[in-house]
């Protein structure tokens, strides 16, 4: 399950499966526990937005400070809701962050090296963590609509049995809080991306389930049922603890999946 921790106003979940294995430091974020303000209030860890540089990187020294994890090492990228997968070394420390970012088109990051912070933003679109509990590999997806039509999460676990080693049975997976079905309502074009099972049709516009269909992709690649996590939450439903683009449009902070091997 996702296990909600508070420290103070400082709000994140934490996901047992990983927790448990002592291989990972990792959390989601809400928006609470930060500096930013109006719009932003309060963890916004958005780069290059409206917000001052010096709130967002307060906040991103908050929650690393809580999850001790050095924010200088934090390794970001571009996310531009594609299917590119980064794999990401300790060169590679600090981008993004205390350096330019050399990742312009990385919708997913995969590490097998020890004290490498990955980061993804979110804010509606499905956080996926991938774990291999054997090899020690580490993997953040980023799955909008797009990345999940056209199966991220199955290419990344393919990119961690292909380039590290990995065997689909000993990965754990877990699916942070995102919009689900009971909100996201599309267009027809964007439903026909769907196999129809994932989308519902009862009311007057369709509506998508990416979680069961990210779970269906995961599944299909030999990751097994009982170890993927859902969290249940949408992002929506819950807009008093998340950033929600479908509620708020673009004038909003982004929560961020922080992970990272030790
Ligand atoms: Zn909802």
């Amino acid at each position: 399950m996702f296990r909600l921790v508070k420290n103070g106003n400082l709000c994140y979940y934490t996901i047992d499966a990983f927790e448990n294995t002592g291989l990972v430091k990792h959390c989601f974020t809400t928006k609470h526990g930060g500096v930013s303000e109006g719009c932003y209030e309060s963890l916004n860890l958005r780069m290059n937005c409206d917000d001052s540089e010096e709130n967002i990187h307060e906040n991103y020294r908050i929650i690393c400070n809580e999850l001790g994890i050095d924010v200088n090492s934090l390794v970001l990228s571009k996310q531009v809701h594609k299917t590119d997968i980064a794999g990401v070394t300790s060169a590679d420390k600090g981008n993004g962050f205390v350096f330019e970012n050399k990742f312009e088109s990385a919708d997913a990051l995969v590490t097998n090296e020890k004290n490498v912070p990955l980061v993804t933003f979110f804010a509606d679109c499905v956080p996926v963590f991938l774990l291999d509990t054997k090899k020690e590999v580490l993997a953040l997806v980023h799955s909008g609509w797009r990345g999940t039509a056209n199966g991220i999460s199955a290419l990344t676990v393919q990119h961690m049995i292909e380039h590290y080693g990995s065997t689909a049975e000993d990965i754990i997976a877990a699916i942070g809080p995102s919009i689900r079905k009971c909100h996201f309502e599309v267009g027809d074009e964007v439903a026909a991306e769907f196999d129809e099972r994932f989308v519902d049709r009862a009311k007057e516009k369709p509506y998508v389930d990416l979680q069961g269909c990210i779970i269906e992709q995961l599944i299909g690649c030999g990751v097994k049922r009982e170890n993927i996590t859902d969290s249940g939450i949408c992002t929506c439903c819950r807009c008093d603890e998340f950033y929600s683009h479908r509620t708020t449009g673009n004038e909003r902070g982004t929560m961020a999946a922080i992970a990272m091997l030790v």
